[in-house]
């Protein structure tokens, strides 16, 4: 009985001429039973391998559903600044699309700031530097008639529930 079979814990088969009784293992006295159970209970408990692919399965969750993931974040924030780059009639558009989306989760805006977008001073010396060259001339043309996109700084608070 039991022969061919081999021990998990020293690796002995056993063979037909081994002694009765049949469950544990001749050469080191392991219960087969209980080594294969032990091994089992082993194999399920979570190794790195499975903590790994815990991890990639969630961020594989978030990179499908980024707005779900981003939902998740805010849930433990009550204050939210949020920031609208372009200019000054885009910036609104996106802050009260957003203004509505972010209600649905309590925020309310409760601060607004409007920059201007500015060129730095250094954009304009080299500019200036450059309008010696020529070149520069109608890069400080457009720097006086282009302004670049500012920025809308926003601050949300969330309502306790
Ligand atoms: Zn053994």
């Amino acid at each position: 009985m039991n022969a061919g079979k081999q021990c998990l814990k020293c690796g002995y088969t056993r063979t037909d001429q081994d002694p009765s009784p049949f469950y544990p293992c001749p050469s080191c006295g392991a219960v087969y039973e209980k080594v294969e159970a032990a091994r089992r209970a082993k194999n399920q408990k979570p190794t790195k391998k499975n903590i790994l692919a815990k991890v990639g399965q969630v961020a594989a969750a978030i990179k499908i559903a980024p707005e779900l993931g981003q939902q998740e974040v805010r849930k433990s924030l009550s204050t939210l600044v949020r920031t609208y780059h372009g200019k000054q009639s885009d910036a609104v558009t996106a802050f009260s699309k957003e203004t509505a989306k972010l209600k649905s989760e309590g925020f309310y805006p409760t601060q607004q700031l409007w920059e201007d977008g500015r060129w730095s001073g250094w954009a304009f010396l080299v500019a200036l530097l450059l309008c010696f060259v020529v070149i520069g001339f109608p890069i400080i043309l457009y720097m006086i008639i282009v302004k670049p996109d500012g920025v809308l700084t926003v601050t949300y608070e969330r309502e306790s529930p």
